[in-house]
């Protein structure tokens, strides 16, 4: 069976899969040929790497970045577990993103299309580029900012946020960026924290069609005490009417403007720090993790060129991550613009004004790379295919997805509606700690399997080890682990050496403990389970969240599930699922039932959730991981635990309150 110009799929997988698909662990979609033959990565990197990854992350960091000091040394570990690679030389961020291009001819090559969410755009070359990074540091400069000061950045997805990023690094000061969408409660423990000395915001942004104010949030931040503040820069974004206090608040525009757009890099050594971003706070409360610049800028660039197979000059790249998580540091601020590509950033919600938004933007500017979440996908199921239907997206020739496992029902929607059947997926595992990708196929090389991470990529060693840290099997399951230094790799928790040692490094001895729980199949290759606080122990059967969540999602009538073990006297746990029903799809007494009966069939009996809420919202964080530990909390009826950066607060009550309707099914788990 054929795919269209797609290559071949294995056993009886249907061509398109469509919404109804059941799990098809088998489905395997082998690269196109016309896509290997021009592919930037070919299949000996593998080899070539595993040969010698430190020689071969030499040669990354020698050809991807221009260094002002050529380095000598590659990677010095006898710090673990803080490493330093290419310690010996210097280099400048903010040069390797935007000067050497201009340097280099390619000025005129626009960096940024910014699409507003009230319809205005912006189209900024490098050439722009460079003259509002080079004042906007001479505006630090003049506020006292200087090199190793912390600025916390707290703003909405505007061309801002990264000239305010690239800005800072120019001058060798950290960003510690904080979600637009959070409270001014967690924008002060965060300023805290850093010790931040300025804070970039803007009056406000737009968001659902309606200028939400973000200054006010400042306000109440510093008005909580913060000593080290000394200025706040404001971009002026909706114009509309915002408190002042004035010596210490300072217009954006202004500022810029008195500026010279003429300003010579700091150059800096490779370990010095880049930035200090904090972690979803999926798990827990959330980790000021520290970066570097060298490694990790060799790694941004590395990833983002061979699993996107960038080519600069002719792409539209698309990340829909705000610069508030790590997606959009590496994968918005830094890797495009390093690579010398052109990129589309959006402000808003994806239904604004129309749930086509999204793909309005990709057939406006021809985008063919675009890397989102599954969260947005499952949403764009939800909503239906007329959306994208309605939209020309054939410029699309790679899709990428990261932030959690992609439900390989959602893996084949994405590809079969947003990618025509055509488009190799990347899906991209890594986290906040690990600064860039570190498993997922390479297009043009891997044979496809939807809902697996797949492979570490070259120059990465990663496996999935059993309690007494031996690698597992191909077909066991265990803990994902990394095996060897990489260069983007976290270089601590801010303020925290103990947290940074007990957390990622006292599991298993020598080697980095991610916190994931995963398997290898039996070709090796990676699935991700779940975190593993969140794996469940169902009468001595340890069963995956992810798995449960996904054959959830296989049924036509689902969108979102989330799913968590609730304590039990008899079992130790049972699984009780959270599910968002399909556009158009009602609750009825059989729907339950329905559900219960689909997971035993895709996994087991075992698998069966003793109970199943059908909820109009899961908890999330704002980057739309689910928050399972929440639902975990409702599910025992404990005191729900710290939700600070969950997106929306008053989906925990709805919840809570659902649960406490007695339960629709009485049999039991099995
Ligand atoms: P915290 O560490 O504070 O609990 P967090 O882990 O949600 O927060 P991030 O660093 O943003 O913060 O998320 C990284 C995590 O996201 C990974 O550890 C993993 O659980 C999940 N993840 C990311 N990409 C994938 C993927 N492609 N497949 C499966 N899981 C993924
Ligand atoms: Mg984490």
């Amino acid at each position: 069976m054929t795919l269209r110009a797609g290559g071949t799929v294995t056993k009886d997988a249907p061509t398109s899969p469509g919404p109804d698909t059941t799990e098809t662990p088998e489905l395997r979609f082998p690269p196109d040929p016309a896509f290997s033959a021009q592919a930037n990565a070919h299949p000996e990197i593998y080899a070539w790497a595993s040969a010698d990854p430190e020689r071969f992350w030499a040669e990354q960091a020698r050809e991807l970045i221009t260094w002002q000091t050529p380095f000598t040394e590659v990677l010095d570990w006898s710090h673990a577990p803080v490493a330093r690679w290419f310690a010996d030389g210097s280099l400048n961020a903010c040069y390797n993103a935007v000067d050497r291009h201009v340097e280099a001819g390619n000025g005129d090559r626009v960096a940024i299309y910014f699409e507003g969410e009230p319809g205005d755009t912006r189209a900024i070359t490098y050439a722009d580029l460079q003259e509002e990074v080079s004042r906007a540091a001479n505006a630090l400069g003049a506020l006292g900012v200087t090199t190793g000061d912390r600025v916390a950045v707290y703003l909405p997805m505007i061309p801002e946020a990264v000239i305010a990023l690239l800005a800072c690094a120019r001058i060798g000061a950290l960003h510690s960026v904080v979600f637009g969408g959070f409270s001014a409660e967690a924008l002060h423990s965060r300023i805290q924290d850093a010790e931040a000395k300025l804070v970039i915001t803007a009056d406000g942004g737009y968001r659902r069609g309606a200028a939400v104010a973000l200054k006010p949030a400042v306000d109440d931040a510093l008005a909580k005490g913060a000593p080290t503040i000394q200025h706040v820069l404001v971009v002026r974004r909706t114009g509309q009417e915002t408190a002042w206090t004035p010596g210490r608040d300072v217009w954006w525009d202004e500022a810029l403007a008195a500026a010279s757009h003429q300003h010579t890099p700091v150059w800096v050594e490779a370990e010095h720090p880049l930035f200090i971003l904090y972690t979803s706070g999926t798990t827990g409360k959330p980790k000021g993790i520290l970066h570097t610049t060298g490694g990790y800028l060799t790694q941004a660039a590395f990833t983002h060129l061979n699993v996107f197979d960038l080519k600069p000059a002719t792409d539209v790249y698309w990340c829909t991550a705000d610069v508030g998580w790590v997606t959009g540091h590496t994968y918005v601020a830094y890797a495009p613009l390093v690579n010398g590509a052109t990129q589309v950033i959006y402000e808003g919600t994806p239904d604004t004004p129309t749930r086509a938004r999204w793909w309005e933007i990709v057939e406006k500017y021809k985008v063919s790379i675009l890397y989102t979440a599954p969260t947005a996908i499952r949403t764009c199921m939800k909503w239906g295919e007329e959306h994208p239907a309605a939209h020309d997206l054939s410029s699309l020739r790679v899709l990428g997805s990261v932030g959690e496992s992609i439900n390989p029902a959602a893996w084949t929607w994405y590809r079969r509606v947003i990618g025509s059947d055509l488009t190799p997926i990347v899906d991209t595992w890594w986290q906040t700690e690990t600064g860039a990708m570190m498993i997922s196929p390479l297009p043009g090389i891997t044979s496809l399997k939807p809902g697996s991470a797949q492979t570490p990529l070259p120059g990465i060693g990663a496996d999935v080890v059993d309690d007494e840290a031996h690698p597992v099997p191909d077909g066991g399951s265990g803990y994902l682990v990394v095996s060897r230094p990489w260069p983007a790799m976290l270089r601590g928790i801010w303020g925290d050496p103990e947290r940074f040692q007990d957390t990622y490094w006292s599991r298993f001895a020598g080697l980095y403990f991610a916190g994931d729980g995963a398997k290898k199949d039996d070709d090796g290759d990676i699935w991700l389970l779940g975190r593993v606080d969140d794996v469940m122990n169902v009468s001595g059967h340890r069963l995956s969240t992810a798995e449960i969540e996904s054959a959830l999602v296989s049924h036509p009538s689902v969108a979102e599930a989330a799913v968590v073990g609730a304590a039990d006297e008899t079992t130790g746990q049972v699984v009780v699922a959270f599910v968002i029903l399909r556009g158009g799809i009602e609750e009825d007494d059989g729907t339950v039932e329905e559900l219960r009966t689909h997971v035993a069939k895709e996994i087991g009996p075992i698998a069966k959730p003793k109970r199943i809420l059908v909820v109009q919202e899961l908890p999330k964080t704002r980057s739309g991981k689910i928050m399972r530990r929440l639902l975990r909390d409702v599910a025992e009826h404990r005191t729900v635990g710290d939700a600070t950066t969950l997106a929306d607060s008053s989906v925990m009550a709805l919840i809570a309150k659902g649960l406490d309707k007695p339960p629709l099914t009485t049999s039991s788990a099995t």
